[in-house]
């Protein structure tokens, strides 16, 4: 038994790919501390925000891709 599961929740640095299948350039976001906050941004390149948690920036992402109403 190892502990990668568990851990891959607690990494500061997450990418994450959209199952959407929109096959456009959001094929990922990542989310990374900046300061005392977050930066969201995709991989598309056009999509960039500040978040104050790295909760509230994979939701950004999600909405951003589309996998959640806004
Ligand atoms: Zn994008």
């Amino acid at each position: 038994m190892d502990n990668e599961e568990s851990g891959l929740n607690e990494k500061p640095l997450e990418f994450f790919t959209s199952m959407s299948g929109t096959g456009g350039y959001c094929d990922g976001q990542a989310v990374i501390p900046d300061g005392d906050h977050y930066r969201a941004y995709c991989l598309c390149g056009h999509w960039e925000v500040e978040a104050p948690t790295q909760k509230e920036g994979l939701r950004l992402c999600r909405v951003h891709t589309g996998s959640v109403p806004a």
